[in-house]
Formats: C-alpha cells, sequence, structure tokens
C-alpha cells in the first residue's frame, strides 16, 4: 500500500520549517495547487497558511487532515512566490511569515476571494426624464456622461471627483449602479471609448529626454537612479515611462512613501495615464485592498500606485517598477517582517526581467555607491523643470539672540515680509508637541516615563495641551501633567523647549491676520487631513508649521519662505545615518519652497552655524555631502561598504536578553564576521522592556548570510528565545 499524499504548508507561525497535513477529507491532495491556501489545525487554533510542495507521508508519522482548501487557484506563484521565497532566505524569516505578509489582511485570514465585478453607474428612466431640465452645474455634467453606463474606473479618469456630484443625483433617484463586466448591464447601452488622455502641457526638456530615452531603450532587467533635485520633473520622466509601458502592453508598479501618496498625486497619474490607477495604501478597507492585489494579479490593473506593501503585488504582465523618494524611511518596516520595499523591488524586477527607476532628490548613499559602482545606470535631472528657480539657503546664527518660541526675530521679520508680500511660509520643526520637557525651576526635577527611564538613562514626557498632558513618543504613555512639582512641591513647573504645538501657539498671537496651520501627526490624521488643510489654505498668504509630514512632495505654489527651526539635536546623534538623515531632511525641507515662478528662501536657524554638515549642504549641496560622507563611512567601515545585521532581545528581567544574545554569540562565533556586543540597546528600556542588541558586521554580504543561516535555526530552537521577544533586522535602518 502506498502512503498517504500529503501537503506541505507554511503557516504563519514564527518557527522557521514547514508543517505537513493530510487533505482536506474528500479531498485530491494533487488538486490542491502550490500557492493555494489551506486551513488548518494548529495546536488548539486554526491558521491559514500557504500549500508549497506536495509529498509522501513517512509511514508510522501520524498527521493531522486539512479543515479546508479554499481557493480553485493559486494565489502565490510563479515569479512572487519565487521571490518570496528568496526574500525568506534573506531575511532569514519563516517562509509562512513571509508568504502571509505578501497577502492581503482579509486573504490571509483565509476569507473567501471578494466580488471581482466591476460596477458602472448610469441614469435610470426618471434620470433621462429629468436630464433635459436640470440646472448647468456638476451633476448635470455627471448626467450627461451617464446617459450610457460608465464603468467607475472609467469615471475616475474622465471625471474626476465624480462621486460628489453622483451623491446628488442618487438621492434625486436618478442613477443605477450596474455590473459592467459579464451580462449584468442589461439594456442600458456601454460607454466604451477610451477615457480621454490629457498630455503635458509642455515638451520634456533636455535632461527629462534623456532619461526617458534611456528607461525606453531597457532591455530585460535595468535599474537606473534618477537623481533629480526637487521640483526637476522626475515625475513626468515616470509618466512617461509608465506610458511606454502601458502601451507594450505591461502593467507598472509604483512606489511612493507613505505620506506621499496624496489624493493630489493620485489625481496627477489619472488624469496623465487615460487608464484606471489603482492606489494600494493604510486608508483602504481590506477587502478594497484584496480586491486591488487580485487585480493585479488577473492582470485587470495595468497601473498600480502604493505604499511599502505594494510591493508584493502579484505582477504578471510586468513590464516597469518605479520607487519614488527611494530614500524614504517608510519603505523598510520596521516590525514584523523587517523588509525594505526599494530594496525587494530591485529583487523583483530582477527576477521578472524590467527596469526598475529609484528616484530622489536625496538618494540614499546605499543607491548612490551603486549609482557610482556602476551597478546602476545614472540619470541626472540638475535644474528644476520650467521657469523655477532653486531656493537661496542661509544660514542664521541664533547664538546670543533672543527667541521666542525658538523664533528669532529675524525669521519673525522675515515672516512678516513674506506674508506682506502675499506669500506662503512654512515653519519646520520636527519635534511634536507643546514642549520636549517639563522641568521643576526650583529644584531641577524634570518628568519622565516610568516604563522607559532607567536610572541612567531618563527618558523625558513630551508636553502636550499647552501644559495639561504629558506624553512619551517612545512607548505611548500618557499622563495629566502634575499640579506642583512631586519633589519639592514647588508650583513653578515649566515647560522647556518648543514643540509645533508652541510654536503653532506663537506665530497664532503674532500673525493674527493669517491661517496659521500646524500639520503632525498629532493634528493630521492621514492623507486625506493634509489635503484638506492644504485646500483650506488655498494660495492665500498664511503660515504652515510642521513635522517631516511637511517635507514630503506636496506642491504648494504660493510657497516662498521655508524657517527650519531646532535642528541642532541631529547634528550631534550618535547614530552613524543621522547625517545622512538630516542632510536628506533639510533639503527636501527646503525644496519646498520656490516651485513655481516666485523664487523662495530658506533659512536655518543653528546655534552650530560652523557645523561642517550644514557647511557642506549649504555650500556644494546634497552630493558634496554624499560623497564626503561616503568617504566616511569606507574609512570607518559602515554601510554600504559593510553589510550589519542587529539581533535585538527584549524582557522584563535585565539578564535575560543579554543570556540570550550571548547564546547567539556563542553560535556566531568562528564565524568570521564581527560582533559587537551584546550591549544595551541605545534605547535600553522601553514600554516596561530591557533592551539589548548584538550588531554582526561583516565586509561582505556573503559571509553575514553564511553566518546567520548557520546560527538562526538554533536560535529558534533555544530555551533562551522563549523567555525574551527577540528579532533579526538585517540591513537595519537605525541601530535603536
Ligand atoms: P519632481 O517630481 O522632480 O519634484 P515634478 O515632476 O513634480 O518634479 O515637476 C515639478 C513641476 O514642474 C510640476 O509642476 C511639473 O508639471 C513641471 N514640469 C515638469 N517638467 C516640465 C517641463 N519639461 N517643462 C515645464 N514644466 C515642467
Ligand atoms: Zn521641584
Ligand atoms: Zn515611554
Amino acid at each position: 500500500m502506498t502512503a498517504p499524499a500529503i501537503l506541505r504548508v507554511a503557516l504563519p507561525v514564527p518557527l522557521p520549517r514547514l508543517f505537513d497535513y493530510l487533505p482536506p477529507p474528500g479531498v485530491d491532495a494533487a488538486l490542491v495547487a502550490v500557492g493555494a491556501r489551506l486551513r488548518v489545525p494548529f495546536g488548539q487554533r486554526e491558521v491559514c497558511g500557504l500549500v508549497v510542495g506536495h509529498g509522501q507521508a513517512d509511514p508510522g508519522v501520524e498527521l493531522r487532515a486539512a479543515l479546508d482548501a479554499p481557493d480553485a487557484a493559486p494565489l502565490l506563484r510563479g515569479e512572487l512566490l519565487a521571490s518570496l521565497r528568496w526574500l525568506a532566505g534573506y531575511l532569514h524569516a519563516p517562509l509562512g511569515e513571509v508568504l502571509a505578509a505578501a497577502l492581503p489582511a482579509a486573504l490571509r485570514r483565509g476569507e473567501p476571494l471578494p466580488d471581482m465585478a466591476r460596477y458602472g453607474w448610469a441614469l435610470n428612466e426618471a434620470g433621462r426624464t429629468a436630464l433635459p431640465a436640470m440646472r448647468p452645474g456638476r451633476p448635470r455634467a455627471l448626467a450627461e456622461l451617464l446617459q450610457i453606463l460608465r464603468d467607475e474606473d472609467w469615471l475616475d479618469v474622465a471625471a474626476p471627483g465624480w462621486r460628489t456630484p453622483l451623491r446628488a443625483l442618487r438621492e434625486r433617484e436618478l442613477v443605477v449602479r450596474l455590473e459592467t463586466t459579464g451580462t449584468g448591464s442589461g439594456s442600458v447601452p456601454r460607454g466604451s471609448e477610451p477615457a480621454p488622455v490629457s498630455s503635458a502641457a509642455f515638451a520634456p526638456n533636455a535632461e527629462q529626454q534623456i532619461a526617458i530615452d534611456a528607461i525606453r531603450g531597457a532591455a530585460g532587467f535595468a535599474p537606473f537612479l534618477l537623481d533629480g533635485v526637487t521640483g526637476s520633473g522626475k515625475t513626468e520622466v515616470y509618466l512617461q515611462a509608465i506610458a511606454d509601458c502601458l502601451a507594450r502592453g505591461r502593467q507598472a508598479l509604483v512606489l511612493v512613501p507613505e505620506i506621499g501618496l496624496t489624493p493630489q498625486a493620485l489625481a496627477r497619474f489619472r488624469t496623465r495615464l487615460g487608464v484606471p490607477v489603482h492606489a494600494l495604501h493604510s486608508g483602504l478597507n481590506d477587502s478594497e485592498r484584496a480586491a486591488t492585489w487580485l487585480a493585479a494579479a488577473s492582470g485587470q490593473a495595468r497601473v498600480i500606485v502604493g505604499t511599502r506593501s505594494a510591493v508584493f503585488v502579484p505582477l504578471p504582465e510586468a513590464g516597469l517598477i518605479v520607487v519614488d523618494e527611494e530614500h524614504d524611511g517608510s519603505y523598510k518596516q520596521f516590525d514584523g517582517l523587517r523588509y525594505h520595499a526599494r530594496d525587494f523591488a530591485i529583487v523583483r524586477a530582477r527576477a521578472l526581467a524590467v527596469p526598475v527607476v529609484l528616484g530622489s532628490a536625496t538618494p540614499s548613499l546605499e543607491t548612490l555607491h551603486n549609482a557610482q559602482s556602476g551597478r546602476y545606470a545614472l540619470l541626472r535631472l540638475r535644474q528644476r523643470a520650467g521657469d523655477a528657480r532653486p531656493p537661496q539657503v542661509r544660514v542664521l546664527d541664533v547664538r546670543k539672540r533672543p527667541l521666542h518660541a525658538g523664533l528669532s526675530e529675524e525669521a519673525l521679520a522675515a515672516i512678516r515680509a513674506a506674508l506682506d508680500g502675499g506669500g506662503q511660509v512654512l515653519v519646520f520643526r520636527n519635534r511634536r508637541g507643546y514642549a520636549p520637557v517639563l522641568l521643576c525651576h526650583d529644584c531641577g526635577w524634570s518628568a519622565h516615563c516610568p516604563r522607559c527611564s532607567t536610572p541612567e538613562r531618563p527618558t523625558a514626557m513630551t508636553v502636550h495641551a499647552h501644559g495639561k498632558r504629558l506624553q512619551c513618543h517612545h512607548c505611548g504613555h500618557r499622563r495629566p501633567s502634575p499640579p506642583a512639582c512631586p519633589d519639592c512641591a514647588s508650583l513653578g513647573l515649566q515647560p522647556q523647549g518648543n514643540g509645533t504645538e508652541r510654536i503653532e501657539a506663537e506665530l497664532q498671537a503674532r500673525f493674527d491676520d493669517v491661517p496659521v496651520i500646524r500639520i503632525d501627526r498629532g493634528s493630521t490624521g492621514q492623507r486625506d487631513g493634509l489635503q484638506k488643510h492644504f485646500d483650506a489654505l488655498g494660495n492665500r498668504p498664511g503660515i504652515l508649521i510642521g513635522t517631516q509630514m511637511l517635507a514630503k512632495g506636496h506642491d504648494l505654489g504660493n510657497l516662498v519662505l521655508v524657517v527650519v527651526v531646532g535642528i541642532d539635536e541631529g547634528l550631534f546623534s550618535a547614530d552613524f545615518r543621522s547625517g545622512e538623515k538630516l542632510a536628506q531632511l533639510l533639503i527636501q525641507v527646503a525644496g519646498r519652497a520656490g516651485r513655481a515662478d516666485r523664487p523662495g528662501t530658506v533659512l536655518l536657524q543653528t546655534h552650530h552655524p560652523e557645523h561642517p554638515l550644514l557647511q557642506t549642504l549649504v555650500g556644494g549641496g546634497y552630493h558634496a555631502f554624499a560623497d564626503g560622507e561616503l568617504a566616511l563611512r569606507e574609512a570607518a567601515g559602515f554601510p554600504p561598504f559593510a553589510h550589519l545585521a542587529l539581533l535585538r532581545a527584549e524582557a522584563k528581567q535585565a539578564e535575560l536578553p543579554l543570556q540570550f544574545l550571548q547564546l547567539a554569540k556563542t553560535l556566531l562565533e568562528g564565524s568570521g564576521i564581527d560582533l559587537h556586543g551584546p550591549l544595551p540597546a541605545p534605547m535600553p528600556r522601553r514600554a516596561g522592556y530591557v533592551r539589548s542588541q548584538l550588531l554582526l558586521a561583516a565586509p561582505a554580504r556573503a559571509a553575514l548570510h553564511v553566518a546567520l543561516e548557520g546560527a538562526v535555526p538554533a536560535l529558534y530552537a533555544a530555551p533562551e528565545a522563549r523567555r525574551v521577544r527577540w528579532s533579526l533586522d538585517v540591513d537595519p535602518l537605525d541601530l535603536y
């Protein structure tokens, strides 16, 4: 008798192995495809995994039967499945966790595939009767389009914002929603002509043309760095490359940073490309995300624009991948599966044999190094597109100057002048809240987070709500501000320093004739909130004050002045990447100024005007900084000249993380890589957990991975591992 056929399953559990199951009762194992989901019993639970292989049961081993195989066809297949297997190896993560991360949440949970039908709108009988008598306006304009059935995707392109007038038509019961695929559309005539494509109102300039031609001429895998100053027309190059890709009958994937995917940005893609553009971001609900993912898988979605996790969409007819603002930190996932979407985009482009364009005004040093060493083709846009001029940058030495909520009188005067000239002003301060510290002026006590502080290293709580509330920005702990000093009972508690809230209050008091709008994670929800703020301001004179949410990619046509306050903390941080991050932030913020026809000014307030980073950046620009920084990294043996992995461990008892990391060190010793630690993490305690880390470094990537391959399975199996929360971060972005 032959052994029964079994299914080999990758389960989303933190164990580095696969699991064998018998097929669900009455189902032939051979009919459950690799890449299809399988619901199985696991301990006392039920989990949903993916079939990754078939086999024969070993005699004498008793296997449980799976509960259900919901998919008729595999969800993960071909290139995507192969790339994900590679990713699991690269991150040394369980395959089941990697595959689960690639699926939209609804599918990961084992839910049935969502309704993939497409719908459209048309006037009903009452609508056709009412149309001739309707008053001019948006509802009437839409009603005219709906004399024939219009697909919702078509409307997105042809009539952006159509859902608003639709509401009016629905209230009056003048329209019907009908399926536009299959037979559902009944007798209503169908609009099938392509949506109008509006091309650019300008011709590409010489540098843009070179870039467009280079991407157009690429065959197979071809990585490009599109290195162009802010406002140089990078997006126009992407749009052209995408249009070429569509014309060749292929799909395009565009990755954008979390905060960059605004309705404004999407509308630009939609109106310019003339095909439905599918967005994938955290603002969608689970079934919308699943539907978009499946539309990509079926080839129905031709252009997908999305944030980090969009790098996991299936692209059966891939033609191009674009990663906008490739230096952006939001591409790296900081918990769970610690992947980097830009890096995985390159891996996929190679596997798919398509060009990949990384765009930035401030490329990461890793990417610059790859371009300089010839691995990526370098395309440069040195000038702003059209007539826009680069901003004038001035360093404002504020030593010994009076400051008002951190703003110098010179800066305040410049703000007044800009507003009087009818312009808009952006004040940048990368610190949320009212003040970073609450201090007792009589005894020196200050408010610390009880969950994140250690005796040697107190962590301050940020003052919020004009002094009424304290909040820890590391663990989220909140409490009301004490009415008096807990140590000396003094009533002289004072907020020290300035966060965006306090600067907002100061600016509102001084400039009460214009709107003052604060934009940070405290005031602004997600992308829609941001857009509402911009819409409310329009082109009127006014002041925006905010954190790095403001630094990214928003076109503010009337912005003439940027004031940067309080960057000095960043100049003296211990992290080897802090200089790079600060330089990128400063250049990106400065790039907001003077984008259209008006010249812009940037004022950098500092107590360290002689600091080399500022000197180099202002004198030579980002590339002068980057060249110097790369030389320093090479001399010090830091990335991109070395490869790192960070093992982190935390527990409530201090000795447990150290025991675990000591074991890891023993396992890794003799493998020829450098081991630093175990040491307390730069933030040695967070939310009540004591944190330690072991840093692994090697000049060559291969050596690092060979060492990890040898050690990681033993780490998973070790009893020490069960007493801590631990993680492995390959290519860590910060060493926190
Ligand atoms: P980036 O993505 O590099 O920041 P954009 O593509 O957003 O730049 O372009 C900046 C502005 O310049 C946009 O308003 C865009 O419409 C305009 N623009 C781009 N290319 C040209 C061109 N060749 N001629 C005139 N204006 C252009
Ligand atoms: Zn006191
Ligand atoms: Zn805390």
